[in-house]
């Protein structure tokens, strides 16, 4: 996304990517869109597959006690809604975009890293095949996830790690099923939490709770699907619809950020700079909002010469990040069950589960969060 806004600020970019085209259009991670990721991809002129098969829904619900309770976003928020679109798909109309318009994406980049980030001129150095390539540039955007070599290029001591570890992890499949319901279901129960969300009307994604370090050997699919049985039941009638297994995997829970977001030449975007867990559905809608700021600072160096958004860059993203970082903590403490959690502590998870979902007031934070935070 990055490299697209810049080409259409007439500014070029070279992207250097370590996998191959075909493993990231297949990757399959994040699905929920906010509406502002859905404009930003309209308004720059990617967003018409996404118009065309993106799940537009209204509102989510929370079950805990059996019961299912809705949260109408667009009600909470003036018609404001999510997108269920997936990310690969993002990806994908991306890519084309790109090598449409006759970027450069180099897949399949080797033994990356970069260099003289402190200087006017970083050096990005890789591997295609038996080749040594350098690009030295005026910028490095540092889009390289968690396990990227961008923010360990930093010098020990430029940057102050936060960070919290959860006690468990999700343990997903993709299940080829029409959806069971016609809106995600995130649901708390004594089991431990469970998650019915979609990826388009013939795919269904779902996550239980599980054990950080658990094996997923020891899952075989009927044993995951009696598992969200008794997880999601409700005695309403309800049924989890079943299919065949089509992905499953293990994703730890974490949330991470590294302050501040830039370094001399070296400017981090979303993962690289800042993990969520994923229960607010929001890593890759904070990696979107990063690179709007990025753009618009890049665009203003390169029309006037003025390096003040830029300077400003990872003061202007960082609020941003703490607020969703705030919510994504929240939505996985209410929901999850505990190790060392006692009597009190449950007590008070469910008091927050039916003040969230009698009160107007509480179910608009909630609302207001998940549809996306306004931009400044
Ligand atoms: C397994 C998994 C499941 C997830 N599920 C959800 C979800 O359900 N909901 C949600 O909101 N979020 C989810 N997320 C989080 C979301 O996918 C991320 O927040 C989002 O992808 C962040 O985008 P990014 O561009 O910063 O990083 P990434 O999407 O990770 O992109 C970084 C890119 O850099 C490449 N790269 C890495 N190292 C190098 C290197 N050394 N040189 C060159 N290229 C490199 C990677 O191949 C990758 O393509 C999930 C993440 C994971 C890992």
């Amino acid at each position: 996304m990055l490299s697209h806004l810049l080409h259409r600020d007439g500014i070029e970019s070279i992207v250097v990517e370590a996998r191959s085209r075909k493993y990231v259009e297949e990757r399959v991670r994040a699905g929920v869109l906010e509406q502002g990721t859905v404009e930003l991809m309209a308004a720059t002129g990617v967003g018409e597959r996404l118009a065309r098969q993106g799940l537009v829904h209204h509102g989510i619900e929370l079950r805990f006690g059996g019961r299912g309770h809705r949260i109408d976003l667009s009600g909470l928020t003036d018609g404001r809604t999510i997108t269920i679109y997936g990310q690969n798909e993002v990806v994908k109309d991306l890519t084309d975009a790109r090598i449409a318009a006759g970027g450069q994406v180099l897949f399949e980049c080797d033994d990356v890293s970069v260099h003289e980030i402190e200087s006017g001129a970083p050096r990005i150095r890789f591997r295609r095949g038996d080749h040594a390539e350098e690009v030295t540039c005026d910028f490095i955007a540092g889009c390289d996830g968690f396990h990227g070599v961008c923010r360990p290029s930093i010098p020990a001591g430029a940057l102050t790690i936060y960070e919290r570890v959860y006690p468990f992890a999700w343990l997903g499949i993709l299940a080829a099923v029409a959806p069971s319901s016609d809106e995600l279901i995130y649901c708390r129960h004594e089991r431990g939490f469970a998650l019915h969300s979609m990826r388009s009307p013939e795919l269904t994604r779902l996550y239980l709770q599980c054990a950080p370090d658990e094996d997923i050997g020891n899952w075989p699919d009927e044993k995951i699907w009696n598992e969200l049985d008794a997880r999601f039941e409700s005695g309403g009638g309800w049924a989890l619809k079943r299919g065949a297994v089509v992905q499953k995997g293990i994703t730890g829970m974490r949330s991470f950020v590294a302050e501040p977001m830039q370094y001399g030449r070296l400017l981090l975007a979303g993962d690289a700079a800042h993990i969520v867990p994923p229960t607010g559905a929001k890593g890759l809608n904070l990696a979107m909002a990063d690179v709007r700021v990025l753009a618009r600072a890049l665009a203003q160096f390169y029309g006037s010469g003025s390096r003040e958004l830029i300077e400003h860059y990872s003061q202007t993203c960082i609020r941003r990040v703490w607020k969703v970082q705030r919510f994504s903590w929240w939505m996985t403490s209410m929901l999850h069950r505990f190790e060392d959690e006692n009597a009190f502590d449950q007590r008070r998870q469910l008091a927050e589960l039916d003040y969230v979902t009698s009160s107007r007031a509480a179910a608009q934070s909630l609302a207001e969060n998940y549809v996306g935070l306004p931009f400044e």
